[in-house]
């Protein structure tokens, strides 16, 4: 059947009416534990009353102005941003690629009113993950995903990921910044070491070029602190979030220093919906739901137990599970097998995880998960490596046999 959608996704026949917490429900009421969180977005599980409450009353209050207004609420969840970071002023919008977008445009404009206008370029990693718009897709890299949309914007070079004598190396007079994920999540959750995050710092302080931290996916509690960033101790000028800040409804923001987010005077940059009062409602509500207290020691000890038990699953499946990857509930396991198989062997045991980049299957939880649930999830995933086992094992004694 001919479907009306443009075919840019490979979809899984799946649809859902509603989501509990950690639990989506089909329409036939079947229900799946949700380890993808849509793909770190729902940190806070699905339908959290919070988020419900502060939706409905913003929708009856005011939905949109437009930035040519002051929007209160904006003012409020930026001072929160700030307070809670190295940043001294946000910008909100409504994607990661259009918070990166922002990030690469305030970089470059920062060195021209600087009077550097030929500092444009922008240093990235292999194997990173920007977004899908003309320039992220450049900044990323990737050949897969520059593919036929025509010439690569000009001024991204990359360096092998992790590799900081090559990135010394690579910054010249027209290096404007650093753009980096501090874990890499859909190149398949490799982190960047801490000493590399603070090594790029010192080079970026000597050479005044910028850095920015793309936590799009890392934000928000995931690796166990509010920011990635904070493991290392080496705060970045520029970083753009988006993902979980909305917790399902569409939210970005670059948050920056003062002295970086200058060169976006009045009327360089913007977007209509950025930061608009429905967003702004949620963002301040996702923000109550994770500042209050012991909400980071329950993902750290959630990511704690999610470890053990892959390691133990690790032991047990060798053939299946070769590595347990990330940090606290930004889980990543590398597979020996295709991780397309691994991720339709945990579906058929209504658990939902994601594929990423080097054989790597995602374990996002949301952030809330009970230790339950994530003893349910586990149990899942032993039953899915049982499966694919018991599969292999069948298609050896075929082989034999033959
Ligand atoms: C998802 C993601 C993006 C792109 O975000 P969109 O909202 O899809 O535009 C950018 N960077 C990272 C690290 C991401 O994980």
């Amino acid at each position: 059947m001919n479907s009306p959608l443009v075919p840019n996704y490979a979809r899984v026949p799946l649809a859902f009416e509603r989501g509990e917490g950690s639990w989506l429900v089909t329409r036939r009421g079947e229900r799946f534990l949700d380890l993808g969180s849509g793909i770190a977005v729902n940190n806070l599980g699905h339908a959290h009353p919070h988020l419900v409450e502060a939706l409905k009353a913003q929708a009856e209050k005011l939905w949109h102005v437009s930035n040519l207004f002051e929007i209160p609420e904006g003012e409020r969840l930026a001072q929160r941003l700030v307070e809670k970071s190295f940043a001294d002023q946000v910008m909100f919008c409504n994607s990661g690629a259009e918070a990166n977008e922002a990030a690469i445009k305030m970089a470059r404009r920062y060195h021209y009113l600087k009077g550097q206008p030929e500092r444009y370029r922008i240093l990235t990693f292999e194997g990173a993950f920007h977004g899908r718009t003309l320039g992220t897709i450049a900044a990323g890299g990737q050949a897969k995903y520059l593919e036929g949309f025509g010439p690569k914007a000009e001024g991204f070079d990359q360096v092998p990921f992790g590799d900081h004598e090559a990135m010394r190396a690579a910054v010249t007079p027209e290096t404007a910044a650093i753009m980096i994920e501090p874990i890499q999540g859909e190149g398949g959750v490799r982190d960047v070491p801490h000493v590399c995050l603070r090594g790029l710092r010192e080079l970026c302080d000597e050479t005044g070029t910028l850095l920015i931290y793309d936590e799009v996916q890392t934000g928000f509690g995931r690796t166990g602190k509010l920011f990635a960033y904070e493991w290392a101790g080496a705060a970045p000028d520029i970083m753009a979030v988006a993902k979980a800040l909305g917790g399902g409804f569409p939210l970005g923001a670059v948050l920056a220093t003062q002295d970086a987010a200058s060169g976006l005077t009045a009327g360089s940059h913007g977007t209509t919906f950025g930061g608009n009062p429905l967003a702004m409602a949620v963002g301040n509500a996702v923000l109550d739901v994770v500042e209050e207290p012991g909400f980071l020691d329950h993902v750290n000890r959630a990511g704690l137990i999610l470890r053990q038990r892959l390691a133990e699953l690790r032991d047990r499946f060798p053939d299946i599970i070769a590595e347990i990857r990330g940090s606290a509930l930004m889980t990543g396991v590398r597979l020996n097998i295709p991780n397309a198989d691994f991720v339709a062997a945990t579906r058929a045991q209504n658990l939902l995880c994601i594929p990423a980049g080097d054989n790597v299957v995602r374990l996002y939880p949301p952030l809330t998960i009970s230790e339950d649930n994530l003893q349910e999830a586990t149990r899942r995933i032993e039953a899915a490596c049982i499966a694919l086992q018991d599969g292999m094992s069948q298609a050896a004694r075929a082989g034999a046999s033959a």
